[in-house]
Order: C-alpha cells, then sequence, then structure tokens
C-alpha cells in the first residue's frame, strides 16, 4: 500500500463530491452504513485488544493494520482503546482520517491490502466508544419541555421564564454512560407521591427512557475560553443515539432546587458508532424559529452555503418497547441547536475535553406519536401504551426491553444509519 502522510496534516478542504463515490465493496445502495457515513467505534475480536473501527455495511474496518501497512504514524491513534486520542487530535485531523478512509474503500487500488481488514460484523464485540469526560444533559426540545411542565407543575406556565433565553442543562454523571445492550438496573430511591404525607424508599415504579440525541466532543480549550458560536464545528465531532434513563418518581420528589440528581445517575446508554457531523452535512435543516431572538452570543451568522451557523438536524427516531413501535419522534423540531448548546456551556469559561458528551434533551415533536419518553406518551400514567402483545404499559417493567433507532438524509438520496440504542430493565437491587 503506498505511503500516506501521518494523520495530523492539515488537508486542504475538498469540495463536496456531485455523487456518492462508487466503491469497490460489495454494498447495497441504500445501506445505512454506506460510503458516504463510516462512523466510528471500538471493537474487539476474540484474544485481542479493543481498539479503533470503522463501520461500513455489515464490516467493522480495523483502522490499526491499515495505517500500519502505509507506515502512518496515526496508526497509534487507531490502536487506542477508546476514540479519546483521535477527538483530541481536532478538526482536522478528523477530516483527513475521513477523507483517508474514504480513499481506501473506494480506490480499487487499495483493494487487495484492505479487504483482509474488513471483520464481519458478527465477530466483533463493541465497547464503549468513548472514555466520557464532562456529561451534560440539555432540554432543547419545546414540546417536551412544555409537556413535563404541564405535567410537573400543572398551576403554573408550561415552560420556565427563561427557556427560551438559554440552553437549560445539568451535569449528568460521566461515569454511568454505558454502551447499548447493557442490562439497566431499575434504581431505588425516596419517592413521594404528591397525595403521600412523608417520602417513601423503595424501588422505582415509575422507570422511563428519555430518547436523545448524545453529542460527542473533542479538541480542548483552555479555561476561561469560550467557544463562540461559529467555532462550535471544530468542537462537535459527531454524534451517538443516546437513552437518558429517568426514575419519575425519584426525579420528582429529588429534582427542586437543583435540578436532576439519583432520578438521572444510575443509567445512560449510547449506541456503539458514532457518526460524524460531516456524514450528517446533508442533514442539516434551518431550526423551527427562535422566538425571542436569543442574545448576542447565542445567535446564529449565515454561512458561506447559505445556511446558519445555529443550524438543526433532520434525523428521524423510532421508540421500540418490547418489539413495537411506540413514538416516531423527529430531532428537525429541536427548538436548540447544537453549536448553541455547546456555545452556551462554555460561555463561562468552561473548558472542552476531548470526550466530553452532551446529551439534547428528550426529542419530542407536537403530535402524541412523536413524544419521546414515556412519561408524555402515557399523560403520567394515565394514558397507557398499547403494545403488540395486548399487554398495556404506562412506565417500565422489569425485563422490558427498549430499542432507539435513528436515521438521517445523506447525500444523493442515501440514509445515514445511526444504528440503534438498547437496553433490558432488570429488579431493582434493595441495599
Ligand atoms: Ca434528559
Amino acid at each position: 500500500m503506498p505511503r500516506r502522510d501521518a494523520l495530523p496534516r492539515l488537508a486542504a478542504m475538498q469540495p463536496t463530491p456531485s455523487s456518492t463515490p462508487p466503491t469497490w465493496l460489495d454494498l447495497a445502495a441504500d445501506d445505512p452504513f454506506g460510503i458516504d457515513n463510516l462512523p466510528y467505534g471500538v471493537f474487539s475480536t476474540e484474544g485481542t485488544a479493543p481498539r479503533v473501527g470503522v463501520r461500513v455495511g455489515d464490516r467493522v474496518l480495523d483502522l490499526a493494520p491499515c495505517a500500519e501497512d502505509a507506515g502512518m504514524e496515526s496508526a497509534l491513534v487507531w490502536r487506542a482503546e477508546t476514540l479519546n486520542p483521535f477527538l483530541a487530535l481536532g478538526a482536522h485531523a478528523w477530516r483527513s482520517a475521513r477523507e483517508w478512509v474514504t480513499e481506501i474503500l473506494v480506490n480499487d487500488s487499495y483493494r487487495d491490502a484492505v479487504e483482509p481488514h474488513l471483520l464481519p460484523l458478527s465477530d466483533v464485540t463493541m465497547h464503549l466508544p468513548i472514555a466520557v469526560a464532562d456529561y451534560v444533559d440539555f432540554y432543547a426540545s419545546e414540546h417536551h419541555a412544555s409537556n413535563v411542565g404541564r405535567i410537573f407543575r400543572p398551576d403554573s406556565e408550561p415552560l420556565t421564564p427563561n427557556w427560551k433565553h438559554l440552553p437549560i442543562g445539568y451535569h449528568g454523571r460521566s461515569g454511568t454512560v454505558v454502551l447499548s445492550g447493557t442490562d439497566i438496573v431499575r434504581p431505588c430511591g425516596q419517592r413521594k407521591p404528591p397525595t403521600a404525607d412523608a417520602p417513601t424508599f423503595g424501588a422505582s415504579q415509575r422507570l422511563d427512557i428519555e430518547a436523545e440525541l448524545g453529542f460527542v466532543v473533542g479538541g480542548s480549550t483552555d479555561l476561561g475560553e469560550p467557544v463562540p458560536l461559529d467555532r462550535a464545528d471544530e468542537h462537535l465531532f459527531g454524534v451517538v443515539i443516546l437513552n437518558d434513563w429517568s426514575a419519575r418518581d425519584i426525579q420528582a420528589w429529588e429534582y427542586v432546587p437543583l435540578g436532576p440528581f439519583l432520578g438521572k445517575s444510575f443509567a445512560t446508554s449510547i449506541s456503539p458508532w458514532v457518526v460524524t457531523m460531516d456524514a450528517l452535512r446533508a442533514a442539516r435543516v434551518p431550526l423551527p424559529g427562535q422566538d425571542p431572538a436569543p442574545l448576542d452570543y447565542l445567535r446564529g451568522a449565515p454561512t458561506e452555503d447559505g445556511a446558519s451557523t445555529a443550524y438543526g438536524l433532520d434525523i428521524d427516531y423510532e421508540v421500540e418497547w418490547n418489539g413495537t413501535v411506540v413514538s416516531r419522534p423527529a430531532y428537525r423540531d429541536m427548538y436548540w441547536s447544537p453549536a448553541q448548546m455547546l456555545t452556551h456551556l462554555t460561555v463561562n469559561g468552561a473548558t472542552v475535553r476531548p470526550g466530553d458528551l452532551f446529551g439534547s434533551g428528550t426529542v419530542s415533536g407536537p403530535a402524541k406519536e412523536t413524544r419521546g419518553c414515556f412519561l408524555e406518551l402515557s399523560w403520567s400514567g394515565q394514558e397507557p401504551v398499547r403494545l403488540g402483545d395486548g399487554s398495556e404499559r404506562t412506565f417500565l417493567e422489569d425485563g422490558d426491553t427498549v430499542v432507539l433507532r435513528a436515521s438521517a438524509p445523506g447525500p444523493h438520496g442515501t440514509r445515514i444509519g445511526l444504528g440503534e440504542c438498547s437496553g433490558t430493565v432488570r429488579p431493582a437491587r434493595t441495599p
């Protein structure tokens, strides 16, 4: 294989190709993991250490030996057990890597060297793709925030006075971010129904999900250095599907006045493949509209292609409960943009670190069938959800499995798959 430069070299911006490049891979044109996607993950095979791979179709490209064969210094980054060293290199390196991976999968002259390093997905074990640095969860859906406001505070305005002025968020627990497929043990804690005189302790009786988008952040900033909106894309590496498991009874009792705590921190699941923001370029859409206009530091500016630095994303979700699709939220309905969320969380000078993760908040649309959590879908348990086997649910029961799936438009009519994020509820372990 011809030698290529090491990754961190600054590559010239390539114009967007006019059509999806042909590839020597045997891939269906509508494969959601086609040549326009190329998400990164961390995998291992039996008896080998975890390392970085790229998913293409139903196979995983083992990047380290490809880079080693070519004498590339970047092989070290691909040998790492997380994406963090790659995330640390920053946006120019991410673009160079994407160009390199595309080239070796498209250019027939690389086929003999690369093909042995394409492993069947069924032969690999996936791992958490990032060592999560700081984890923040936002609340960016107006529909979700309004519905929760009506349910939790029926005597007040649905949205709090600050909601349309800043993306509301809280710092979550990075150490309990787990890979899709990890069992979720029902949490115990204090709960106090409004009608009860005193709190009781026990297993949550109102265990819920939140279908969200998780943003994986890279590069780094100095303490005290905010990330302006027009530079947020330099730190937004990619996205995962995120499930913010939520114990509503614990949350409702504990959240005033400092926000979510033990009702959220027991587990957050993410999908294994990080789909890059570059792969989602065709999915960029204008925000649904912000009124009142946000303060200057959160206000989007026009980009070269006539869009805005404060863009939304056209990502379709599917929420499956024990095999029945119960909701289809759409990310394009979200009020705050990814760049606005990142800018806001650093505007006070808080640092960005490789491996930071922030969640969008529950993705909910205006219609009932687009609500992204069961609190909203069952309207706090008053309107049970009927599943395919005839059973009814309000909140999660032990043994229940939830699978979140998502995909977005790619270039030239293709789809970009985000894969899936699943979890099964296991019985509580009382102390
Ligand atoms: Ca959440």
